[in-house]
């Protein structure tokens, strides 16, 4: 998963690469590199983000130009494994993401021929390829070239000797092209380009793009010309920018009062790609990875109590090797980029199975929104931290908005209680401006608990994800180990692990779960762990058993997750920044993980 840009036109490419690789960084920061030419390749690339790479970068003329910032598969995060790879006489440059599957049998066969590597990357035997088939035209090189891969690849690729041309290639990872006026760009991500131009031409898979300053020419593998309209894009900017908090994860946890209306009122335009969704399925099964797979696991409690259908929930990589048990089933498919592997290949191998999907998908136009049956699009804008926050609420908001639906259509839940739910459901954004107004508490907490090695968050029912949720937050941004567990599966070993330098995040609402979570309160703090409890506002009982009780406002049960997960963000958030973590760019992790 990394950033790939490129540039041909009037500017100098090295600013406007440098540009796009700095709004590309969320995708990978191993590495990262530049190539500019003009009649020769100018490379220079380092391990390190982005600030390493403009600190070094010279001076660099030359009007076309790609660049790539790296999230490293095969080979470790160095100088030499960072990307552009130039082939053995220099004339080539080429920037790859994804992974070649068939990597270590072509370089045997290139190795046999003379060629030398530099690298210990999959993405070198491309450029080596490249440099054997070339005839003097790109294009046509890399035509026969991606014959022979075999895997996921973006690829842009320059040749010192075709002034101005950069081609570029869609397999699986992303790519789209923007078009400007004398000048054309090609990026992983449409941020990266929009402060240059809104038009887009998002590339399909198995297809070839040639840029100049002048000229944008599409063909498929087979060499056919394909014709594609530029589409007007409707983001803007200033999402991409931190508009004064300290970090871009604290922002977006403080957008989110906006981006649940967003997803509740885009919720009715949701009906896209011309299928009707399968409100009456007879199981639901939700595949998906990380957060996603919390929210999915959330959405089970949904979808059962307001439509009493069975839905199991499947981590995506484990789903494509289960058997299809399901009868009519709506599969649903959550994934903030839409370009998520795993997922992607879950809900391949549901179609085959004759499967209705549904998607639940953030970026517009991403590969999920243009396989999926149906889309229900999270209305949450662009997420720059690693770790996501706005983006997982709306799709909360998503799945509640679908359970309700569902509920109506299989007529378990009657339109007054659906228009009951839909007017608390407005309600929300309120419920968690008085969260986040709540900081103060939560920052005076997490001072208290940031030594810790290890941490316990426990719930029941649907908030038992929100407590693997939680869990999740704090071990990605603060490097602390933290387990989400259900209350009452404590005691049936992880209790073994409670001592009092065990900090235990125990949610306790006012629901049917809540006596017995007082209960499992009672027994971590026998053990000595100091509990931090998230309970409904006036309940005076919590207090006499935790040390410190955070109040979320009184909502319906199963909205509750909503709430009680803003609490995590922010005191996950909190104790990283105590701990002076890197927290919108975790080490190891990277936004949208589009490696299997
Ligand atoms: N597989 C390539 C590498 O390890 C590209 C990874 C990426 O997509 O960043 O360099």
């Amino acid at each position: 998963m990394c950033g790939i840009i490129g540039y041909s036109g009037n500017r100098q490419a090295r600013d406007v690469v440098l540009s796009g690789l700095k709004r590309l960084e969320y995708r990978g920061y191993d590495s990262a590199g530049i190539v500019v030419g003009n009649g020769s390749i100018q490379l220079v690339k380092d391990k390190g983000g982005m600030a390493n790479l403009e600190s070094i970068l010279p001076e660099m003329k030359g009007q076309y130009g790609i660049g790539h910032t790296r999230w490293a598969t095969h080979g470790p995060p160095l100088k030499n494994n960072s990307h552009p790879h130039l082939d053995c006489n220099e004339e080539l440059a080429l920037v790859h993401n994804g992974i070649i599957e068939n990597n270590m049998a072509l370089r045997e066969e290139l190795i046999e021929r003379g060629h030398t590597f530099k690298s210990e990357t999959d993405s070198e035997v491309i450029v080596h390829i490249l440099e054997e088939l070339y005839d003097g035209n790109l294009e046509d090189a890399m035509l026969k070239t991606v014959a022979k891969l075999e895997g996921s690849f973006a690829l842009a690729a320059i040749h010192a000797k075709e002034n101005g041309k950069i081609v570029g290639v869609r397999n699986i990872s992303p790519l789209v092209v923007g078009v400007g006026k004398k000048e054309n760009f090609l990026a992983s991500d449409v941020p990266a380009i929009l402060e240059y131009t809104d038009r887009m031409i998002y590339l399909l898979d198995g297809e070839i793009v040639t840029l100049t300053r002048d000229e944008v020419k599409i063909m498929n593998f087979e060499g056919k010309p394909v014709a594609r309209n530029w589409q007007k894009v409707e983001m803007n900017l200033e999402g991409a920018e931190k508009s004064g908090y300290e970090h871009f994860m604290l922002k977006e946890i403080f957008e989110q009062p906006d981006v649940i209306m967003d997803t509740f009122i885009g919720a009715n335009l949701n009906a896209e790609n011309g299928y009707s969704i399968n409100l009456r399925p007879d199981t639901i099964k939700i595949i998906a990875c990380g957060t996603s797979y919390h929210a999915g696991y959330v959405g089970k409690y949904m979808f059962e109590e307001f439509a009493h259908v069975p839905t199991t929930v499947d981590i995506a990589s484990e789903y494509r090797f289960s058997s299809a048990t399901n009868s009519n089933p709506l599969i649903i498919g959550i994934s903030q980029s839409g370009e998520t592997s795993d997922t992607l290949a879950a809900l391949r191998t549901a179609q085959k199975r004759g499967f209705n999907t549904l998607g639940i998908v953030n970026i517009v136009g991403s590969t999920l929104t243009r396989e999926a049956d149906n889309i229900f699009y999270t209305r949450a804008g662009l997420e720059v931290g690693v770790a996501a926050t706005k983006t997982y609420i709306t799709q909360l908001i998503a799945l509640l908005t679908l359970a309700i639906k569902v509920g109506v259509a299989k007529k378990t839940l009657g339109i007054d209680e659906a228009r009951h739910l839909s007017n608390q459901l407005r309600k929300l954004p309120k419920h968690v401006r008085t969260v986040l107004d709540n900081s103060e508490q939560i920052i005076e907490i997490s001072r208290g608990i940031s030594d810790s090695k290890s941490m316990f968050f426990l719930g029941r029912n649907m908030n038992f994800p929100v407590a693997l949720e939680g869990a999740l937050k704090m071990k990605e941004i603060s490097y602390i180990h933290a387990e989400g567990y259900p209350g009452g599966e404590l005691k049936h070993g992880p209790l073994a692990l409670v001592t009092e330098d065990t900090p235990v995040i125990a949610i306790a609402v006012k629901d049917q779960t809540y006596e017995k979570m007082l209960g499992n309160i009672g027994e971590v703090s026998a053990r000595g762990a100091t509990v931090i409890g998230i309970g409904t506002e006036g309940d005076t009982e919590l207090p006499k058993y935790a040390d410190h009780v955070i109040f979320i406002p009184k909502v319906p049960p199963l909205f509750t997750p909503v709430l009680v997960s803003v609490v995590m963000q922010l005191l996950a958030y909190h104790v990283a920044n105590v701990r002076g973590c890197e927290i919108d760019k975790p080490r190891n992790l990277a936004k949208s993980v589009t490696v299997e």
